[in-house]
């Protein structure tokens, strides 16, 4: 400071300034800040810094003062199907291959409509955001309508360009797929908070012909690759009787294991498939609480872990988990973790934290704007309140927000910096009239 310069400075306008008793930023890994500010300005964050420091150097439009609370990053679901929340409950207690061709495709062949996905989306998009999650990456038909919720909602989100063999409402052929698909593409590529990802739904549902032209448009668009990819044995045992290789092994062939794929579920890979991930750079989305569900089997997350390939947590839809809630994932992962590998040591409350914020985002390559509280990033952040009785006493932030509090704990919600939970309620809920519509929805699935 030069000699000339006032000893005491004007404060720095800014929207917003945050004052949290803890912050998790998730970078620098492991850490836990008491009593600092998050500073954000134009929806992004501007800076962090204990917040006496805070008080001094901002002057800010809104303050608002979380003690007791701890701030982090938004949650990332990295596996939705969004619009299957109108579904949720409807067929229980079924292995996959059942659920699906008894009780969820006639469901979807019946009412898999816009108006569907309208209602279903928009319901899904409500329960994460009150649950923390900011981002989520989403494979559905209908996927216009799926835009629509998140707009109205002001969610952050990944839209995938469904593919899959057979016809639907949606579309009636692979071409018609992939036609709306870069129609949609095409009218809504440069929205602020979305992002595409290619969605092949999943090896046994699409050709090779399918995977090769999924390969070329990822390629030509720099797009992530959203598939279903080993989640059940049956899976692989009838590639192996139809195209005399695994899943994993034919879709590598065809081009479609690389870094921008993100393989979903991954229950079943052999110690050489592990490897081949790690070389390829892929990316896991782990959907424990589905897995678990539909019986599917657990996946082997430390050897994944230990092999350095990048996992994120997903839910999948709401008819097979019942819930859209990234706490569950990430408690069910920490404790599989350890009975996997017989390790209690094993995934830590900061490394299971780290998947479900910033490895989600790096796999759908936003890590660059969403995933950790790092200055430049977007404000996209969600507040954990640990001050009641039930969450006392309280000696680590990130061990409680692991194994002891839920999403009934996240009381506000921003995303882009736009408050969309404030103290515990949803900004505007009521604009919505959700109950007339959702009542509509259960007399006919009911009726099926
Ligand atoms: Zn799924």
């Amino acid at each position: 400071m030069s000699s000339i310069e006032p000893a005491i400075q004007t404060p720095v306008a800014v929207d917003l300034c945050i004052d949290a008793e803890w912050i998790i930023p998730i970078e620098p890994a492991g850490s836990v800040l008491r009593d600092h500010t998050l500073v954000v300005s134009h929806g992004r964050i501007a800076d962090l810094l204990p917040t006496t420091a805070a008080n001094e150097r901002y002057q800010p439009v809104e303050r608002r003062d979380l003690g007791g609370h701890v701030l982090l990053p938004g949650l990332v679901n990295l596996h939705t199907h969004a619009a299957m929340s109108l579904l949720r409950g409807f067929a229980d207690d079924l292995p996959l291959e059942r659920w699906l061709q008894e009780k969820i495709w006639p469901a979807e062949a019946r009412y898999g409509t816009a108006e569907f996905v309208s209602m279903g989306s928009l319901l899904a998009c409500l329960e994460m955001i009150s649950g923390g999650v900011t981002c989520f990456n989403d494979m559905y038909f209908f996927p216009e309508q799926t835009i629509e919720a998140a707009a109205a909602t002001g969610i952050r989100a990944a839209i995938g360009i469904i593919v899959i063999d057979f016809p639907t409402v949606y579309a009636q052929n692979t071409a018609e797929y992939f036609e709306k698909g870069a129609a949609l593409y095409a009218k809504h590529s440069s929205a602020p908070l979305l992002s595409f990802c290619l969605a092949p739904h999943a090896p046994y549902s699409v050709s090779d012909e399918g995977f090769r032209q999924v390969v070329s448009l990822a390629t030509q668009h720099d797009l992530p690759i959203h598939v279903h990819l080993h989640e059940t044995r049956r899976e692989i045992e009838e590639s192996l009787a139809l195209h005399g290789g695994t899943p994993l092994n034919r879709l590598d062939h065809l081009g479609a294991i690389s870094d921008r794929t993100i393989a979903v579920h991954g229950v079943y890979f052999t110690d050489e498939e592990m490897s081949l991930l790690a070389e390829r750079q892929t990316s896991v989305a782990h959907c424990p609480v589905s897995n678990l569900k539909l019986a599917s089997g657990i996946a082997n997350i430390p050897a994944i872990s230990s092999r350095e390939i990048n996992w994120g947590l997903g839910t999948d839809g709401a008819a097979s988990n019942n819930r859209l809630d990234i706490w569950q994932e990430l408690r069910q992962a920490a404790l599989l973790a350890k009975v996997t590998a017989n390790n209690a040591g094993s995934l830590n409350a900061h490394e299971v934290l780290r998947a479900a914020t910033l490895s989600g985002a790096k796999a759908l390559k936003l890590d660059h704007e969403i995933g950790s509280l790092s200055i430049g990033k977007s404000a996209d952040l969600c507040a954990v309140k640990l001050s009641q009785w039930i969450n006392q006493p309280c000696f680590d932030p990130a061990s409680h927000l692991v194994y002891v509090t839920g999403r009934e704990d996240v009381t506000d919600v921003w995303i882009a910096g736009k408050c969309r939970k404030n103290a515990g309620q949803i900004v505007d809920l009521s604009r919505f009239e959700l109950l007339p519509q959702l009542e509509l929805w259960h007399t006919r699935l009911i009726s099926l």
